[in-house]
Formats: C-alpha cells, sequence, structure tokens
C-alpha cells in the first residue's frame, strides 16, 4: 500500500491563480471563464489527486466552482457513476 500524498497542493497550479477564476458566474461548459478554469488545471501535475480530495470530500449539496477541471454538473455525473460503479464502497465512506 502506498502512502496517500496530503501535501499535493503544494504543487498546484492554481497556488497563486485569482481564486475568482475558479467560481464564475456563468457554468455552462462552454462559458469563458469555464475555459479560463479548465486551462489551469489542464496544466495542473496534481489534477488527480485534486480530483480524488474533491471526490471524497465534497459536500454533493453544496457543489459550486471548477475543481480538478471539472464543473459541479461534471461532478456530480462522477459521483453518481461512481455510486453505480461501488455502492458498497460509497455506503462505507459515508458512514466512516
Ligand atoms: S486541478 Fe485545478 S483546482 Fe485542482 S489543484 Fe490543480 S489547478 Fe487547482
Amino acid at each position: 500500500m502506498t502512502a496517500r500524498n496530503t501535501l499535493w497542493h503544494l504543487d498546484a497550479a492554481c497556488v497563486g491563480a485569482d481564486p475568482e477564476v475558479f467560481f464564475p458566474l456563468d457554468l455552462a461548459p462552454v462559458s469563458h471563464g469555464v475555459a479560463a478554469a479548465k486551462r489551469i488545471c489542464a496544466l495542473c501535475p496534481v489534477q488527480a489527486e485534486c480530483l480524488a480530495d474533491v471526490m471524497i470530500a465534497e459536500d454533493p449539496a453544496r457543489r459550486w466552482g471548477i475543481s480538478a477541471g471539472t464543473t459541479p454538473a461534471e461532478r456530480a455525473a462522477l459521483f453518481a457513476a461512481q455510486r453505480q460503479a461501488t455502492p458498497a464502497a460509497v455506503a462505507m465512506r459515508e458512514v466512516a
């Protein structure tokens, strides 16, 4: 088993970026705001770690902004797919 890297955020491409870039008012997938945030995430060396953390920690009732290069709708779809794929694993996470 490999130790989980908990310091990944130190290498994040968004360090020093304007946080407002990641919270565009227009969350349409083709909007300029979403594209700007996704461009930063696309260059991020820790995007996989970021997505893993979001999938574990994000409150589904409070999804907002761009995280790990995904919109709230895209993350909702990922959550739904994960839930279908591993219902037991998701249930265990919710109990923990
Ligand atoms: S994937 Fe995007 S939001 Fe996540 S750490 Fe990297 S730049 Fe920041």
